[in-house]
């Protein structure tokens, strides 16, 4: 009887510590405002996936997404407004990535998406329905209920002989984002 007990203590403080530890790892990979991956645990993935494009002869691409003057919705509507409107956009991600993708948050307005086994054409075909789907979509309430509406700019990059590792990657597809801004927003540029 009393090593019966013993047994389903320890077993109980085994499961607690399976618990905390899928916490602990929970905190370190994901985003506190979205739930989706953080800057870290995209990297660490995009790392794992150049290196599997590399040894299967895999296609592979990225994109960078970043809400058009998104400082003018915190001026104009607040804080909180532009941190729904970043909610907002992390959902509708979601729902356009299929199974194999991940998107993460950068930091601030910034989110990427890893598209494995995904060439440029693949890439840029996501992209646009991404763009469409902010633009068309999302609409966010602001403190007093007023709607408020926003696109993206979305800068896409595949990988390439020239790309040493994942962080060439991804500035490639920053660049092509730059491009985009400078084009005059709510579009897709490929690097
Ligand atoms: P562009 O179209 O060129 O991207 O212009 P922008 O205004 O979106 O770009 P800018 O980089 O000037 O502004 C980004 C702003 O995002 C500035 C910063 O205060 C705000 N920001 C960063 N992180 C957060 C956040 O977590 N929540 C909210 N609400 N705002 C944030
Ligand atoms: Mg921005
Ligand atoms: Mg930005």
């Amino acid at each position: 009887m009393v090593l019966v007990l013993a047994a389903l203590l320890m077993m109980r403080a085994h499961l607690t510590t399976l618990r905390q530890r899928e916490e602990m790892r929970k905190l370190a990979t994901t985003d506190a405002l979205t739930g989706i991956a953080n800057r870290r645990h995209l990297v660490d993935t995009g790392r794992l996936e150049v290196g599997r494009a590399r040894r299967y002869a895999h296609g592979l691409s990225t994109m960078i997404l970043d809400i058009d003057r998104f400082k003018a919705i915190n001026d104009s509507w607040g804080h909180p407004t532009g941190d729904r409107a970043i909610q907002a956009l992390s959902r509708t991600m979601q729902t356009i990535v299929r199974d194999q993708d991940m998107a993460g948050r950068l930091g601030g307005e910034e989110f990427a998406v890893i598209l494995p086994e995904t060439d440029l054409a693949g890439a840029l075909v996501i992209a646009e329905r991404m763009r469409a789907a902010v633009a068309g979509d999302i609409e966010v309430a602001a403190d007093d209920g007023q709607p408020v509406r926003f696109t993206v700019s979305i800068g896409v990059a595949a990988l390439g002989e020239a790309d040493a590792n994942f962080e060439d990657l991804l500035t490639r597809a920053d660049r092509a984002l730059y491009q985009a801004k400078d084009s005059g927003r709510n579009r897709v540029v490929a690097a």
